[in-house]
């Protein structure tokens, strides 16, 4: 089964510290299966493997607490989580980078955060338009779906582009081959 890093994980614990109260915390941790709690008591850490499903439950039980269960936040949080990320760690991309050298770099992080698949992507300035491609990640799921869109959404946004449609073309979870989205910008 894929496992994220706890680099995905600690930005949406920051979330709830930020924007959530103690009592809406201890809401989410109770919605989680024991283990998963004991891991977030515990301390996640940075560098270290989790369970892809202690990310989907923990984003599933914070739009539960602090959202209105409807996958609203799950966008939210991901787009949080690519902010405190590229902000902080990999501030150097935005410095140097073109926004195609940052989409470049963004997808080779693919393997510092998920143990499972490989991100693919065509950076078409001439059409300005960029479709990614999650190939052969073993477990598919819509919510991880959601998250990684809105995640290369926000981070598109960082290089500066003005993007006017975000598309989820077609997903796993619908018996496609792989999950693929795609972007404009003006
Ligand atoms: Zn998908």
């Amino acid at each position: 089964m894929a496992k994220a890093k706890g680099t995905t994980l600690i930005p949406r614990l920051k979330y709830i510290d930020v924007k959530g109260t103690p009592a809406q915390k201890e809401a989410i941790l109770a919605l989680l299966r024991p283990e998963f709690q004991a891991e977030i008591r515990k301390g996640i850490l940075q560098a270290g493997w989790y369970p892809l499903d202690l990310l989907v439950d923990l984003s599933l039980a914070i739009d539960k607490v602090m959202g209105k269960n409807d996958l609203a936040l799950i966008r939210e949080l991901a787009r949080f989580a690519s902010e405190e990320v590229l902000n902080t760690v990999y501030k150097m991309f935005f410095r140097v980078g073109s926004p195609e050298f940052i989409v470049s770099s963004s997808a080779n992080l693919w393997t510092r955060f998920y143990n499972s698949g490989t991100l693919k992507f065509d950076f078409n300035k001439a059409e300005k338009k960029v479709t990614f491609q999650v190939i052969d990640f073993d477990q598919p799921s819509h919510v991880h779906c959601l998250t990684i869109m809105a995640w290369m959404e926000k981070t598109l946004e960082l290089c500066g582009l003005k993007l006017r449609a975000a598309q989820c073309v077609q997903c796993r979870e619908k018996q496609a081959a792989h999950c693929e989205y795609l972007f404009r910008w003006e």
